[in-house]
């Protein structure tokens, strides 16, 4: 038995340190950070139960990886620690339990900024080194590289001897630019902006490192004490005050730790509208003197730890591929995977949009892929790993009929989609009404995929309006399988709420072409009345803000054909509101009413669907891209092209505390 741990635990060492060295010293890793953890909670967990078997040179002792000789070494006069990590809100918890048992903290929340550890010494107020982290005790002195990064101060304010730490970063627009350079050279992509970053600055050429654009933000004094600092926070303030780029506005400081679990939820949530990747929060006592009673391991200060997010990209094997039809009749390849977490839900089904997208990547079942869900994003494969393939693996070929009716399919010209060509196509049937049902539309709870295909192949709904006779066949319900009196009460309940949704629901649910939710939105609220839309001409439509030809096409077409209008008219009969209802009891506002707003960059005090939800209860519209068509830019912390495009257009440009206090006045 020993000798298999044994065993174990000497593999586990060699995969861990293989994939020490790709990451840290070839900027090139080849495991996802998830396969690194796995294996990583492998080997400790190993370790603590076999405690005997457990190596000197474990890497759960140390932190990063040996340097080479690439650059000259710098001995960190205080080591370089890495942080623990938590990965759930009852881990969070037991880390504040852990720290309460000696003391009572606050704490300070942060971003964990996905770069690249360094650190910076000035003598006199003068930098003199840059370093890497290394592996703890001794990095590699980069302060060529250092120099170009504009964020970095070369003289400070006051002349003072000091050692401060924090993170280089690339932005996500700056990874973008450098990777399409690469690829237009033929050159390696990067994987990630932390790869990219640690890549560009530890380059030997600091000509290189200075096209890269780097940024920095700097997070923690190794030694507070030593000018009369004694809380973290107060130290960031110091540093900040010294001329240091720190993450002030969204640095916290929590009194406890539910207002930790608040700070978390709060940058989940908007994360996505940063600038720069972060692939956690830091949460650290603010205490100086409680920090250094509560001390550290070998690898990690005792005071602090890293709530990871969930995982957005994790690798599995793709089974097989299979086809679905959509309302539209639209074939969509998805992938079949064996199952696997990611963004906190298990998945086995995967997107893999089209044909051409499969054939571009060459993804083939039987690999190993990459896949990747972002908050509600419906999960899809970035990519496969071709070195993993045994040569069983056989190239992708479309399929050439309808899976569902067998009619053959057609690809539109200028278009990477296939239809179905039949009308009657049962898959495009049920699909329609799975939609109407759904939460965005009519939201008709109970009436999910499942129940749906069963009713649609009993013969009860065949389509829409047939949900609303629902008395009519409901008795039958009881002989069917699953279905209790219970479930059937709950079921006529939620179609009879449904009646009484406002408009855009409605017209949202009718699948309307090109009409999504947010178009069914504006409509609504300009109509006020279907038959008001239904009666309006090419003309009156176009002239709406965000409305062009193509969607205006759409609509006039839909409430022509005779089908359509068979339904709408059945649907009165059944008494299906088809007003609109303004529920927010929020008046509209003069500065919103009619305008239309573009947001860019990182709102502090608000999350961003949050504050297109209040531009539109107030009258307004939200826009993805700036236009002359924009009546104001609303600009939060580190905005993109899109306030530049702004300011050359003269549009009105509010910052986020002027936005907010229109909203409030
Ligand atoms: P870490 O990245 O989990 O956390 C420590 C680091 O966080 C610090 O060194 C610092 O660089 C950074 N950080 C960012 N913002 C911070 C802030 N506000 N305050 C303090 N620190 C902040 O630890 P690590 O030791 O650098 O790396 C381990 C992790 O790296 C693994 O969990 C894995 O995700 C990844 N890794 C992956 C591979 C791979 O093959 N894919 C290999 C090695 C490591």
């Amino acid at each position: 038995m020993n000798d298999s741990v044994k065993k174990r635990i000497n593999d586990l060492i060699e995969i861990i340190e293989r994939a020490n060295r790709e990451y840290y010293l070839e900027d090139n890793p080849t495991l996802t950070d998830q396969e690194y953890d796995r294996y990583m909670a492998e080997l400790i967990s190993l370790e603590s139960r076999y405690p005997d078997l457990k190596r000197e040179d474990s890497p759960t002792s140390h932190v990063g990886t040996k340097i080479q000789d690439k650059f000259n070494k710098v001995t960190h006069k205080i080591s370089m620690l890495s942080l623990g990590n938590v990965f759930n809100e009852d881990e969070v918890k037991a880390f504040d339990e852990r720290i309460r048992k000696e003391d009572e903290p606050k704490y300070v929340c942060e971003l964990k900024i996905d770069g690249l550890a360094i650190s910076l010494t000035y003598e006199k107020g003068v930098l003199v080194r840059g370093a890497t982290r290394g592996d703890g005790v001794v990095g590699e002195d980069i302060t060529e590289n250092i120099r170009t990064i504009k964020s970095i101060p070369l003289v400070l304010d006051r002349e003072i001897d000091i050692e401060v730490r924090g993170e280089v970063y690339l932005s996500k627009a700056s990874f973008e630019k450098i990777n399409k350079e690469r690829e237009a050279n033929g050159e390696p992509l990067f994987q990630n902006c932390r790869n990219a970053a640690a890549g560009s600055v530890r380059n030997l050429d600091a000509n290189i490192t200075k096209k890269r654009e780097l940024d920095c933000l700097i997070y923690h004094l190794p030694n507070p004490l030593d000018y009369g600092i004694k809380t973290h926070y107060e130290a960031l303030a110091f540093m900040k005050e010294l001329g240091f780029n720190t993450n002030y506005k969204a640095n916290r400081l929590v009194n406890n730790i539910n207002e930790v679990l608040d700070y978390i939820k709060e940058w989940t949530e908007k994360r996505s509208s940063l600038p720069y990747d972060i692939d956690g929060i830091v949460i650290k006592v603010n205490d100086i003197n409680m920090q250094n009673r509560l001390g550290f391991t070998a690898k990690v200060p005792k005071w602090a730890t890293a709530y990871k997010f969930p995982a957005e990209e994790v690798v599995t094997r793709l089974i097989d591929i299979i086809f679905t039809v959509g309302r539209t009749g639209k074939i969509t390849p998805n992938a079949v995977l064996e199952p696997v977490r990611v963004a906190g839900s298990t998945i086995s089904r995967a997107t893999l949009h089209n044909e051409d997208n499969v054939v571009d990547k060459d993804i083939r079942p039987g690999d190993y892929v990459v896949i990747r869900k972002a908050g509600d994003v419906i999960p899809e494969v970035v990519r496969s790993i071709k070195e993993r393939r045994t040569g069983t693996e056989l190239p992708f070929n479309m399929i050439a009929k309808c899976p569902i009716c067998g009619t053959t399919i057609i690809r539109k010209e200028e278009e990477s989609d296939y239809y179905c060509q039949n009308d009657n196509c049962p898959a495009r049937k049920i699909e329609n009404i799975i939609h109407f049902a759904s939460r965005d539309a009519m939201n008709i709870d109970g009436m999910g995929e499942a129940v749906i295909e069963e009713l649609y192949n009993e013969g009860y709904i065949k389509n829409i309006t047939d949900i609303y006779e629902f008395n009519k066949y409901k008795e039958e319900l009881i002989e069917l399988d699953g279905y209790g009196k219970k479930k059937i009460d709950n079921l006529k309940t939620a179609i009879e709420n449904s009646k009484n949704n406002s408009l855009e629901k409605l017209l949202f649910g009718l699948g309307i072409r090109n009409v999504g939710s947010k178009t069914a939105k504006i409509l609504a609220r300009r109509f006020k009345i279907l038959d008001n839309l239904a009666n309006a001409s090419l003309e009156e439509l176009t002239i709406i803000p965000d409305i062009g030809d193509i969607i205006a096409k759409s609509i006039v077409d839909y409430f022509n054909d005779d089908n359509n209008k068979q339904i709408i008219n059945k649907l009165k009969a059944l008494n299906v509101n088809m007003k609109y209802i303004n529920t927010s009891n929020v008046e509209e506002k003069d500065d919103f009413k009619g305008k239309t707003f573009v947001l860019t960059g990182t709102l502090i005090s608000i999350t961003r669907d949050k504050a297109s939800e209040l531009i539109e209860n107030l009258g307004g519209k939200v826009s993805s891209s700036v236009s002359s068509k924009t009546s104001v830019v609303v600009v939060g912390d580190n905005p993109g092209s899109k306030y530049e495009k702004a300011r050359s257009l003269g549009i009105t440009i509010w910052q986020e505390e002027e936005f907010l206090d229109k909203i409030n006045n």
